[in-house]
């Protein structure tokens, strides 16, 4: 059911403790971590505790956490003491998904290209 933790995910995991993660900041409903394999200096994922499988599903279903997931994802970049940086959410295989719990990638710290790959 969606928002309920899914035993086949990854993030819901990493939220259990399960699968170590190292953790950048934690809310009631919001949690963050360093991207295992970063793309620049900072790449904070920050993700809703409750699964929802996209940003888009998240948004629909919870409005109030899609704001969270954003509000945390500026509270890093003020954290890091980025001026710029880019929050993405890749959505659908296609575009990159490869988590289907919903997740901003948080991204900076370098120059950054627009338009993206
Ligand atoms: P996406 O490809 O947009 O679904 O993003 C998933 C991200 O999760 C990728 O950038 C991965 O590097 C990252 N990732 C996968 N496994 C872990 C892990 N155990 N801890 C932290 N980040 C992870
Ligand atoms: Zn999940």
């Amino acid at each position: 059911m969606s928002g309920e933790p899914q035993d086949d995910c990854l993030f819901c995991k990493i939220i259990a403790g399960q699968i170590p993660a190292t953790v950048v900041r934690e809310t009631e409903t919001t949690f963050a971590f360093r991207d295992i394999n970063p793309q620049a200096p900072t790449h904070v994922l920050v993700i809703p505790r409750a699964h929802h499988v996209d940003a888009a599903a998240l948004a629909a279903a919870e409005p109030a956490l899609a704001a969270d997931v954003l509000r945390e994802a500026g509270e890093i970049a003020r954290a890091e003491k980025l001026d710029s940086y880019r929050i993405v959410f890749n959505t659908g295989a296609g575009a990159g998904q490869t988590v289907f719990h919903a997740h901003a990638h948080v991204l900076g710290g370098r120059g950054l290209q627009w338009p993206p790959g």
